[in-house]
């Protein structure tokens, strides 16, 4: 479910033609339905509201600081992988205790800067790690909370980059070590092990994972209680599905439905760590059509966003539905399908202007006619969209739009030249 859908033809964001935001801002834009975070949100607030939860927002997925902002007002918590993301949490008013902050690799100026700040959870990847919080903590004199991060070793069947909740992973401690890890520190006076943290990986498509994840880590649990230790809080991590198929992914109730009857009267709190699943289908990366050209028997549609913008079809071959921003009604899109295939429609390779074989957005994909001007619609970029974009070729980072009902907003502007080296001044 999101608010981006065809009217006579033309694109609107809530009740914004998306034409009219082109017009005054340009393109490449993402452009972000606020309704559309708003709905994820409360559904998920929704659905674990049998058991005491905090949703956790993955900053990483999405994290502009006006989106954060609103997040924040509406109850949400922040997951932060880095000292950026932490800053970014904090100045969108995120409240300190309701952040977690996860990641292999924290420095001790990360590490100091969140015991500065106060935040909820540690979320630990190793033991060194921990070590190295308690030192931390000693020495500024600062009490903190810390989560371990286990891996439950269950099959989350998602491409190899995304997957991280496998024994042979950099993320987590296995079952074992998570049992000598709270033997041995969840007595220390500065840093409170008190919590678990499991995270799968992210792209996943069915609530299995989850469902069976949680029944291998209830038992260690029971088991780390057992030998005289609190466990308060189970942090389930993110990675459910965003939709970028049309209904092709459990919703937020259908993953509750697994999983909060198997967390009831265990007397465990739970955190949700939710990025896609918010975010992904509520912002689009809009582009104009510089050029068409044909290469042999292909046809290219040649758009002015590329892979510094929206890496994802190249990094992970991600799927993206791509559609003229303004059709003809024979050509409204029914769903958003892989597949979709309507009489009239050309088979055409969807790619940018960078100088790289794999600055692609589609390939053989079959689209309404398009000609120079069109502009061209990338749906279900709202999740590790513009974060993930860079500048390469010396391309300007594309403006970020919110769209509330018939209004919207720039929350950042296209980048410059000027801006762009500003920094080497
Ligand atoms: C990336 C990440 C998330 C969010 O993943 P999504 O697939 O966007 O839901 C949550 N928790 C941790 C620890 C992460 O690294």
């Amino acid at each position: 479910m999101d608010y981006f859908n065809y009217k006579n033809g033309k694109l609107f964001v809530e009740e914004t033609n998306i034409e009219e935001i082109a017009e005054a801002v340009g393109t490449p834009a993402y452009i972000y339905s606020k309704a559309t975070f708003v709905d994820h949100l409360q559904k998920i607030q929704k659905a674990y509201n049998e058991l005491e939860t905090l949703i956790c927002y993955s900053v990483k997925a999405c994290g502009n600081i006006n989106i954060l902002k609103f997040m924040a007002e509406m109850g949400s918590g922040f997951d932060v992988v880095s000292g950026g993301e932490l800053f970014r949490a904090l100045q969108a008013g995120g409240q300190p205790s309701k952040i977690v902050f996860a990641g292999v690799g924290k420095t001790d100026a990360e590490i100091t800067e969140a015991l500065d700040a106060g935040i909820g959870y540690f979320n630990i990847e190793s033991q060194a790690e921990l070590e190295n919080l308690i030192l931390l903590s000693q020495h500024q004199g600062k009490k903190t909370k810390a989560a371990l991060r286990i891996n439950p070793d269950v099959d989350y069947k998602t491409h190899a980059y995304i997957r991280t909740g496998q024994k042979e992973t950099k993320f987590g401690v296995d079952i074992e070590h998570a049992v000598n890890i709270f033997e041995k520190y969840s007595d220390n006076e500065n840093v409170n092990l008190c919590a678990v943290h499991v995270h799968l990986g992210s792209g996943g498509k069915t609530i299995d994972p989850y469902v069976d994840a949680v029944k291998k880590i209830l038992p260690v649990i029971e088991r780390i209680r057992g030998n005289g230790h609190t466990v308060e809080t189970l942090d389930l991590g993110g990675g459910y599905g965003a939709d970028y198929e049309s209904d092709s992914v459990p919703s937020a109730s259908e993953y509750a439905a697994g999983i909060v009857p198997l967390l009831k009267d265990k007397n465990l709190k739970l955190i949700l760590e939710p990025g896609k699943s918010i975010c992904a289908n509520a912002g689009v990366l809009l582009a104009r059509t510089v050029y068409t050209k044909h290469g042999g028997s292909k046809k290219f549609v040649i758009v002015d966003a590329g892979m510094n913008d929206l890496i994802r079809p190249s990094l992970y071959k991600a799927f993206h539905f791509i559609w003229p921003a303004k059709v003809d009604e024979q050509f409204v899109p029914p769903k958003r399908d892989k597949d979709l295939q309507i009489d009239g429609s050309e088979v055409v390779d969807v790619v940018g202007p960078i100088c790289e074989g794999s600055d692609f957005f589609a390939k053989d994909r079959a689209l309404p006619p398009v000609k120079r001007g069109d502009l061209i619609c990338v749906f279900t970029a709202g999740a590790y969209g513009f974060t993930m974009s860079s500048n390469y070729n010396a391309r300007g980072r594309a403006a970020e739009v919110l769209v509330d009902g018939d209004k919207f907003s720039v929350i950042r502007k296209r980048e410059t030249y000027e801006d762009q080296v500003a920094l080497e001044k």
